[in-house]
């Protein structure tokens, strides 16, 4: 049977989650429960189910991209999907990977099967979510969390530039707030 994967949403254009322009995919179900967390629609486990070679297709076709970022949701609470998404993605185009996860790297580090599912990524940014150490910029939702470069592809310093929030305006007028710090008060 193909291996599937529960995607809440995907976004073919980003400047908001991670250096340069991104494809973004939203995994769904996240069980660790961090008070004040901004997704909280992600957490239910069921949702729209989709399969790798569907996923990395949206990504082919976005065009030129810089890389892809995965976030949540809890994209580890998925990691035989993220493992193959990864691993498709590295067969193809010349593109970074960006992981987004509340669990922390020695968390991820001591777990085979977790550690699997990130070791084909560029960057993994860890740890819960804090809503005391509240942060937004440079795609850390709190100061507690880590970056962890896998590779040399991507520093800290990469990260510092991404803008905290942006809107997006499609042709039929929806608009789409994403980034760590969503720019709600400015709709
Ligand atoms: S890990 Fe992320 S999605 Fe899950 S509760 Fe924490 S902040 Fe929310």
């Amino acid at each position: 049977m193909a291996l599937t994967w529960r995607v809440h949403a995907t976004l073919a254009r980003s400047s908001a989650n991670g250096p340069g322009s991104r494809f973004v995919v939203w995994t769904q179900g996240c069980s660790l429960g961090c008070a004040g967390c901004f997704n909280p629609e992600t957490h239910a486990p069921a949702g729209p189910v989709r399969t790798i070679p569907e996923v990395v297709a949206e990504v082919l076709a976005a065009g030129a991209l810089d890389g892809v970022t995965v976030s949540g949701g809890e994209p580890l609470e998925q990691p035989e999907a993220l493992a193959a998404f990864c691993a498709a993605l590295r067969r193809g185009p010349d593109l970074g990977i960006v992981v987004l996860t509340g669990f922390a790297r020695a968390e991820i580090e001591r777990d085979p099967v977790l550690a699997v599912a990130v070791a084909d990524a560029d960057m993994v940014v860890a740890g819960r979510y804090n809503a005391r150490l509240h942060l937004g910029a440079g795609l850390r939702g709190s100061s507690n969390k880590e970056y962890w470069p896998i590779t040399a592809r991507y520093s800290a310093e990469d990260f510092r530039a991404v803008p905290e929030g942006e809107i997006l305006v499609a042709a039929d007028g929806t608009a789409t707030i994403t980034g760590m710090h969503p720019v709600t008060g400015m709709l």
